[in-house]
């Protein structure tokens, strides 16, 4: 059912809603509130130190001083001073609404709810609606839903659509289709419950009912759709039997380094696995700069020299670019006869043809690039070895599209996500899984500080010393230009600034995701042969970039980040030999946002960093900073809920054990569910 069919929304309306990727009323169900707006017991100004800012909270207290009403170019702003319950005072402010005035009287008792921000060190109230204390009490634990929106959308709309969908409509709303045991086992609120609570729940117990039902219901459908993936792959046998072959490991004895006991323990299991009765389905988990790449290279060198052709998938063109250049280097310099294609989208149509003929033709071995590999005018000539790196920035199914490319190929993917081993064999129930949990010997652990922007020019001096050492800086910044509505930095802006402060004989460039790929690549290229000194750079870098030549990257606006996205860019440092520094740069003040950055400040250790983040942001935190865009389901998070999924996981195996076609009579709702979210949902799961 399109949306349009709802009452009220019209063409314009639609348009925006496609923003939020809603085009169905099925969709819009599906369009589950960001946070919700609680009228929660009012706080103390000595409490306000744990607010975030921006978020809306109540004061109670008495107007110490009249309003006073000013002017500004552009508002007429009505201010008074609002004296709380323990005598400390706090401002609150209304632009354009200077009728205001008369009504805010000395000695009045109100409840202020406003947004809270935090101007030139004091707090500010801004907007606040007024109560009574009678009128703020009836009003209390009351939880209005609020939704992610787009410009022009409003909050309202939103509410009034998905209130059609559900009551006029029953969208979303279906039979139970999770059998009455394992409902009773987990204590799960019924479906259409759960469905209705989330949007509108009557009290906060409604709320976490609902929430866990459905972050139960994703995980469950999840872990059996996986599950029968696994039942599919666990039974073809090998037909790509691929031995070890002396040339990899003489390759493997010339290398300027060793492997470290990790990788080698990895490179085990791969051998085993491509010799082995069936084919390979393994994934290699390893923090960031643990060497994953190194062990993809054995196994497509293995591959190649059994005479058949082996690929590899990176999740961007810098990074295609990077690991094709790199392999090119080590295979030159121990002359290893293998013939190695680039493949990315940004490349002109007959160079792509070019590329495409060679594949087929069987003329090279090796084929390295982006999600061009696995376009349909890519035909392999004997693919048997099919690799995807950081696979956390792929869908499940273009995994699977990728291993359909080769008749019968083995599968090996490369993550860096830290997550725990127990959870790991859930979420990658049709891995098997080898950890790299070493780094490489000669590395020395990277320093961390976080600071505030006062210490810019003290970084600047550092970053231009690294410089005059032979190093490379890295700065991020969260924007790529200008933004009237968020206040952060932005890359444009600040290399010309940077440019300023620094000598002009240091070489600084800039680059973000609205580049276009040919210029990213060279950008890249220049950073990666050392024309350039510092590159100011958007998250685009974030994924496995390597110039073990860099020992700064500073991350300006680092509160903005998620955690194990921090971790993913510090990793861009501390690649070689080098004495490496991270700084960690923010100007909020509050207690939580240092909490955050310490746990950084405080360990390299990715898992570590994912354990601390976990406490803090709480199991069943709807809201926080979530992970950034990886493994996120619609409303359960593998790590805060990790119990829930275990419990989703539990129930699977038990339903798959008892009947694994999922053709009993009590299970027929359920079967067509798990059908449906393998085909609609299962892609959009980044593992
Ligand atoms: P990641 O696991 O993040 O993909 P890479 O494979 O890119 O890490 O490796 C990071 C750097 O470490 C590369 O420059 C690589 O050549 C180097 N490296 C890999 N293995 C070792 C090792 N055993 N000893 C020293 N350096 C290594
Ligand atoms: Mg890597």
């Amino acid at each position: 059912m399109d949306i349009k069919e709802l009452k009220g929304i019209g063409d314009k309306t639609a348009k925006l809603f496609e923003k939020l990727n809603v085009y169905t009323v099925k969709d819009l169900v599906e369009l589950y509130p960001r946070d919700y707006d609680i009228f929660e017991k009012p706080l103390l100004v000595r409490e306000l130190d744990e607010v975030d800012d921006k978020k809306i909270i109540a004061i109670e207290g008495i107007i110490a001083k009249g309003a006073e009403l000013y002017s500004t170019p552009r508002y007429k702003i009505v201010s008074c001073v609002l004296r709380d319950l323990e005598n400390q005072t706090i401002k609150c402010t209304w632009f354009n609404m200077p009728f205001l005035k008369g009504s805010l009287k000395q000695g009045m008792r109100y409840v202020m709810r406003g947004h809270l921000t935090r101007k030139a060190g004091a707090y500010v109230l801004e907007q606040p609606d007024m109560y009574t204390m009678m009128q703020y009490s009836e009003k209390m634990g009351n939880m209005q839903p609020i939704y992610p929106l787009t410009k022009g959308l409003s909050n309202k709309t939103v509410v009034k659509a998905v209130k059609q969908a559900l009551e006029k409509y029953n969208v979303g709303l279906e039979m139970e289709f999770l059998p009455n045991f394992v409902r009773e086992q987990f204590q799960l609120a019924e479906h259409n419950f759960a469905v209705t609570s989330i949007h509108f729940p009557a009290e906060m117990e409604s709320y976490k009912q609902a929430r866990k039902r459905l972050a139960f219901e994703e995980f469950f459908l999840f872990v059996l759709a996986i599950r029968r993936l696994k039942e599919t792959n666990a039974k073809r046998a090998n037909t790509h039997v691929i031995e070890n072959d002396s040339r990899t490991d003489a390759f493997i004895a010339h290398l300027p380094f060793q492997l470290t006991d990790a990788q080698l323990r990895a490179w085990e299991e791969v051998k085993q696995d491509m010799r082995g009765a069936g084919l390979m389905s393994r994934l290699i988990q390893g923090d960031v700069g643990s060497g994953k790449t190194i062990l993809s290279v054995l196994a497509l060198m293995n591959t190649a020299f059994a005479g058949y052709q082996a690929a590899m998938m990176v999740p961007t063109e810098v990074l295609a670019k990077q690991q094709y250049e790199s392999i090119c280097e080590m295979f030159d310099k121990q002359n290893v006869p293998l013939k190695v294609s680039l493949l990315m989208g940004s490349m002109t149509a007959a160079a792509k043809r070019k590329e495409y003929e060679k594949i087929k033709s069987g003329e090279v071995d090796l084929i390295i690039g982006t999600h061009a590999l696995i376009q349909e005018k890519v035909e392999y000539h004997s693919l048997a070895l099919v690799i995807t790196d950081e696979q956390h920035r792929f869908g499940v199914n273009q995994r699977k599209t990728f291993a359909q490319k080769g008749e019968e190929p083995h599968v090996l993917v490369m993550s860096a996500t830290p997550i725990p081993r127990t959870l790991a064999i859930i979420v990658y129930g049709d891995l098997d899984i080898s950890i790299i949990d070493q780094m490489p010997a000669d590395r020395l652990p990277i320093k961390n500080c976080v600071v505030d922007e006062t210490y810019r020019p003290k970084a600047y001096r550092f970053i231009e010393h690294q410089i005059r050492e032979g190093r490379q800086a890295y700065i991020i910044c969260p924007m790529v230009e200008e933004s009237e509505t968020i206040d952060a930095e932005n890359v444009v802006d600040y290399t010309a600034q940077l440019k300023k402060e620094l000598p002009s004989d240091i070489h600084i460039e800039y680059l973000h995701g609205k580049m276009k790929g040919t210029e990213k690549n060279e950008i890249m290229e220049r950073f990666a042969t050392h024309q350039t000194d510092i590159l100011v750079s958007t998250t685009v870098i974030e994924v496995g970039v390597n110039v073990p030549n860099a020992t700064v990257m500073m991350i300006e606006n680092a509160d903005r980040f998620g955690l194990a996205q921090l971790h993913q860019l510090r990793g861009r440092v501390g690649r070689g030999k080098y004495q490496s520094y991270c700084i960690f740069s923010s100007s909020i003040k509050n207690k939580k946002t240092k909490e955050r950055l310490e746990i950084l400040n405080k360990s390299n250790d990715g898992f570590y960093v994912a354990r601390e983040d976990l406490k803090l942001r709480g199991p069943g935190d709807f809201f926080g900073t979530r992970q950034s865009g990886d493994m996120e389901f619609k409303v359960g998070d593998i790590f805060t809920d990790a119990k829930v999924l275990k419990d989703a996981a539990d129930a699977a195996n038990a339903i798959m054990e008892q009947d694994p076609e999922l053709e009993l009579p009590q299970h027929i709702r359920l079967s067509e569910k798990v059908e449906q979210y393998a085909l609609q949902s299962l892609d959009k799961i980044n593992l």
